[in-house]
């Protein structure tokens, strides 16, 4: 592990690789602005006002020979990021020109930053806490906006907030246990602070219970809404995913079962991320590829959140049909009546003996219509869901979660304990615990290693 007093000057490109417009490197450390002004030629930036931009040309200060013309910012700490001095180089993009840019930083003093340093330095200098941090690399990944704007609001430190309120009730409660002990005023005062451990561990597990309800909503946002498309074959499912993605990737053809492979796309409807999943159909086949395709068909609908369930209003509804309605039937579904421009040969008092009148929508994928309302419907199903919840924190990162379900169980043994009637010195035990592990969440008491770790899985550069 680094030494936490040491922070020498790193540089790394900040944007992604490839060919963008303009690139970023980024300089942070004491000598930022030093390095910055040698290899720069256009005025003095170690003169320059803080957080301005500053336009000149990038040179290699040992041959003088011009690298890119360039826009340089200046921020000096405090108030940058990383609580440092702060340069960002804005280049042409590029591979060729970003990356001499870089080496010349590098042969001139700077070392090469390690995935996440800029984001580690943020947080060992007290800038931001360990779940701000995670959710910085949350919102690199972020899928939609309504991801962004969770991963925004955890940047902002709503969770920390949360979590530090929770620590504090725990601490005081323990506190309070410890005046108890050595000052017992009462006759009863065991019976009053079992009863004090009880109703403090009850509240925090229930506060922390909705969090973890967020937790599935958050689940959805990060890796999107398991979506299993399902129905026989040629009903129109791929070209349904195709609409829904609004380009050609699944192989739409006329022949049945053509949708062998089980393909998994990421479609935004409306803000929703749904993590489609094109099936074979779901039927028994003696066909060994088109098996392999209905076993995954059936592990797709068992993962899914949500089932699509197409049937071809132009025929009349089919054994298979019947099985599909009834294999669902315990999922968040939405039956989707496709082929609507055709003459219709379903009989829709069959349907509506398996099957609510509300679950059903009609379509025609060929001509365009009723996509709308079933997006709208997708998104209703889940957005009524999340404006339903208590808070506005969406618990979105794996490593929280995690932690979350500790302390809840750490609260569970306090109350078995109490329950047991095990003494307190043993049962406030379980409640530090769980005051320890609200802890980690925000870094409050936190470990080298697990430092080591969680920043290593940063994209280089941030
Ligand atoms: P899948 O086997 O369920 O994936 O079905 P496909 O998406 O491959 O579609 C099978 C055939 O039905 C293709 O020829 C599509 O063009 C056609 N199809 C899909 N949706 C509609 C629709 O709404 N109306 C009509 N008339 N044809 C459709
Ligand atoms: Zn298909």
């Amino acid at each position: 592990a680094n030494t936490v007093t040491e922070f020498d000057t790193i540089a790394a490109i900040a944007t992604p690789p490839g060919e963008g417009a303009i690139s970023i490197v980024r300089l942070s450390g004491d000598d930022a602005v030093t390095l910055a002004d040698q290899v720069f030629k256009g005025k003095d930036l170690t003169k320059v006002s803080s957080h301005t931009i500053n336009y000149g040309h990038f040179i290699d200060p040992k041959t003088r020979e011009i690298i890119d013309e360039v826009m340089v910012s200046v921020l000096r700490a405090p108030k940058t990021f990383t609580r440092e001095d702060t340069v960002e180089i804005n280049c042409h993009g590029g591979i060729v020109p970003t990356n001499k840019i870089l080496q010349v930083l590098l042969t001139n003093g700077a070392r090469l930053a390690e995935p996440g340093e800029f984001t580690k330095r943020a947080f060992l200098h007290g800038r931001i806490d360990l779940a701000q941090a995670e959710s910085v690399m949350d919102l690199i990944r972020a899928k939609t906006d309504r991801s962004m704007k969770a991963a925004l609001n955890q940047l902002d430190g709503e969770l920390s907030q949360l979590i530090r309120n929770l620590r504090q009730e725990i601490l005081d409660v323990l506190a309070q246990v410890e005046v108890n002990i050595d000052y017992p005023e009462y006759d009863d005062v065991e019976e009053m602070t079992s009863k004090l451990l009880r109703e403090k561990a009850l509240d925090v597990c229930a506060k922390i219970e909705q969090l973890l309800v967020t937790a599935r909503q958050g689940k959805i946002l990060r890796e999107g809404l398991a979506t299993a498309l399902v129905g026989r074959p040629n009903v129109g499912k791929s070209s349904l995913l195709n609409h829904l993605l609004h380009e050609d990737k699944a192989i739409v053809t006329d022949i049945a079962g053509t949708t062998r492979d089980v393909i998994e796309e990421y479609v935004n409807v409306l803000g929703v991320p749904l993590k489609l999943v094109d099936t074979a159909g779901i039927r028994e086949t003696d066909d060994r590829v088109e098996k392999i395709g209905v076993e995954r068909s059936r592990q797709a609908l068992d993962r899914s959140d949500l089932v699509i369930l197409l049937l071809n209003a132009s025929e009349p509804l089919t054994t298979e049909d019947i099985e599909l309605l009834q294999l669902t039937q315990d999922k968040k579904r939405i039956i989707v009546l496709n082929k609507m421009d055709l003459e219709p040969k379903l009989d829709l008092n069959e349907l509506y003996q398996y099957v609510d009148k509300a679950e059903v929508l009609k379509t025609s994928v060929l001509k365009n219509e009723g996509i709308r309302e079933l997006e709208e419907h997708i998104a209703t199903l889940f957005y009524g869901g999340i404006e339903n919840s208590q808070t506005t924190v969406l618990v979105t990162n794996a490593r929280h979660i995690a932690l979350l379900e500790q302390a809840k169980a750490a609260l569970e043994a306090v109350l078995t304990g109490l329950e047991q009637e095990l003494p307190v010195d043993l049962v406030q035990i379980d409640m530090t615990r769980a005051w320890e592990l609200l802890g980690e969440i925000t870094g409050d008491s936190y470990q080298d290693e697990l430092l080591d770790q969680l920043f290593s899985q940063f994209c280089l550069g941030k």
